[in-house]
């Protein structure tokens, strides 16, 4: 068998390989292999594990072989829950936050996700799609090589849904990283629909979702569960009627109130949760036995600057396996980068450098239902694959605020590569 590129010498290699199922305590914890080779042909990884080659694979003058001595190699970082398709930025907003304003005095000044709305309703598509590429550009070269994207900014307006939504199709066209897309009209209860919420909920369960299905502008469905936005019996219809239209199910649940979201989320099942800063432990032990995977969001939580983080190592501890994603947004969380994110969740979260790196590979591949292609460097999945710049895992959340990706591979091509 042939090999298009060979990763070796490589000081140490994780390829993620182990359990077929989202993980969690011990199995959260990546092994690390020294002297790791891994053979990449056709777009696929033929071989990655310890050195030598097994015999039936050799290369040849057409090799393009990298030398890895002394530094890292992971599979691409996956980034399962972003707002990456949105108009405009919230800088004006920090120099209030200094000042201690919070959120409603922000919002009542005109700014807030009101100026996000108005930024992404006015928007046209290029404009649109330039800036979340740029954004793209930023994730692929901090690592991230499959992300996820949610609509929710136009809400009511289901025009600016649709535009956000194919944006992301034709992101997901045009760019390296792979982009799947979620809608979530669901983001908040439009001011029209205050008074009758359940005429929303019919637009949206019988008009917008079934469209989205059709032109298949979206393949899960996402809900803001919380207190005054919708309650847990509309996002339990909500995401009833999302099932029955064949979308995978994810729940913003119980980031600001524990208002039993996570109970839902393990009732339902959906597949993943999101936030869940107030969980309580009912909650969390329901998710574990139910399988449901929580999408921590470190960033989000940094940014507030309430102290207030999920209980992540208690998760761990009960079995709720775990996946740590950006929530890159104008407002609560402005970065793609999920190395920073990393950061915060050894710091914040006290997980282990071995327990990050499952959280962003294997496990968020989990979460978007795509661990059967990405996630692990193992054979017959596709070749999505970093080289960093670093001595070893605990290197990169330790040495933090700065780019630790010296090259990137995507389906078997480079795509990215520090300037030297
Ligand atoms: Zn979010």
């Amino acid at each position: 068998m042939q090999i298009d590129v060979l990763l070796e010498h490589i000081g140490t290699l994780y390829t993620l390989e182990g359990e077929k199922r989202p993980r969690s305590k011990e199995a959260l914890k990546a092994k690390g292999v020294r002297d790791g080779v891994v053979a990449v042909f056709d777009g696929q990884i033929i071989y990655g594990g310890a050195y030598p080659l097994p015999e039936e694979i050799q290369a040849s003058e057409n090799t393009q072989r990298v030398d890895c001595t002394d530094k890292v190699v992971t599979p691409g970082l996956i980034d399962a829950h972003t707002h990456l398709v949105h108009g405009g930025s919230r800088e004006k907003e920090l120099a209030m936050k200094i000042a201690g304003a919070d959120y409603l005095e922000i919002y009542n000044a005109g700014l807030g996700i009101y100026s996000t709305q108005k930024a992404t309703r006015e928007a046209d598509f290029q404009s649109l799609y330039d800036k979340a590429r740029k954004s793209l550009d930023v994730m692929l070269a901090h690592g991230t090589t499959t992300v996820e994207a949610k609509s929710g900014y136009g809400i009511w307006d289901f025009q600016t849904e649709i535009k956000q939504m194919q944006v992301a199709h034709q992101l997901n066209a045009n760019h390296p990283v792979d982009v799947v897309s979620t809608f979530m009209g669901a983001h908040a209860m439009p001011a029209k629909y205050k008074e009758n919420p359940d005429e929303f909920i019919r637009i949206l369960t019988e008009e917008m979702m079934p469209f989205v299905k059709e032109e298949r502008l979206a393949e899960f469905v996402d809900v803001f569960c919380e207190e005054g936005v919708f309650d847990i019996e509309q996002s339990r219809r909500i995401l009833t009627a999302a099932k029955e239209l064949g979308f995978g199910l994810k729940i913003h649940a119980d980031e600001i109130v524990s208002l039993g979201g996570a109970q839902l989320a393990a009732k339902l099942p959906t597949l993943s949760a999101e936030h869940l800063i107030a969980a309580s432990d009912k909650g969390i032990q329901d998710m574990a036995k139910a399988g449901v995977i929580a999408c921590l969001l470190p960033g989000t939580s940094f940014n507030l600057g309430k102290g207030k983080y999920a209980k992540a190592r208690q998760m761990v501890e009960q079995g709720v396996s775990i996946a740590l994603c950006t929530d890159y947004n104008p407002g609560s969380c402005p970065t793609e980068n999920l190395q920073l994110i990393m950061t915060f969740a050894a710091l914040y979260y006290r997980l282990l450098p071995e327990e990050i790196l499952t959280a962003v590979t294997y496990n968020a591949a989990c979460a978007i239902g795509r661990q059967e292609k990405i996630g692990s460097l193992e054979k017959g999945k596709e070749a999505d694959l970093i080289l960093w710049d670093a001595p070893n895992l605990d290197y990169i959340p330790y040495h933090f605020g700065v780019n630790h990706v010296e090259r990137v591979w995507k389906k078997g091509k480079e795509v990215w590569r520090k300037a030297e």
